[in-house]
């Protein structure tokens, strides 16, 4: 079976960036499983993808706007500890993530990180970790099979690798 709009793909994967700094792989033995063409992973590898079967081996090179998105310098902010709700306050360490509008863009929200706190200041960035980066893959298909209807439902897969519920 060929990989298509609805199918449930499971491949072995290692990304590196375009320098060459190893970035992630799937576990031996555990395949990263998804659905496909429900954005279940970044674009410019779900293209690379389209029409690939089990056994196929892939190498693709995805730019960011393909991948996790341009740098926006613009998401890089400081903001003064009281612009957060008091309820907030205590969680504001390195790594605490929360959402809010997008200090340009109306309408849009961004997945903020917290970079660092000094006294009053918070130092915040809205970009992915990999957003700016071009990225290698280098997979190997290990399946594809056609998703369940319950699965297409959900929008996501069901079972080993995938969701239990
Ligand atoms: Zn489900």
């Amino acid at each position: 079976m060929q990989i298509a709009q609805n199918t449930v793909v499971s491949m072995h994967y290692r990304v590196a960036t375009a320098e060459g700094e190893h970035v992630d792989a799937s576990a031996p033995g555990e395949p990263l499983v998804y659905l496909h063409g429900h954005s279940g992973i970044i674009p410019g590898l779900e293209n690379a993808l389209t029409g690939k079967t089990a056994g196929d081996k892939v190498e693709t090179e995805v730019a960011p706007a393909q991948g996790y998105g341009e740098y926006d310098q613009g998401l890089d902010l400081v903001v003064t500890m009281d612009a957060f709700p008091a309820d907030a306050r205590p969680h504001l360490q390195p790594g605490f993530r929360f959402r809010a509008e997008h200090p340009t863009k109306d309408g849009e929200q961004v997945i903020f990180t917290v970079a660092k706190v000094e006294g009053e200041q918070v130092f915040v960035s809205g970009n992915h970790p990999l957003a700016g980066k071009t990225l290698r893959f280098q997979v190997e298909i290990a399946e594809v099979r056609a998703a369940t209807a319950e699965e297409l439902s959900h929008g996501h897969v069901h079972g080993a690798g995938g969701h239990h519920h």
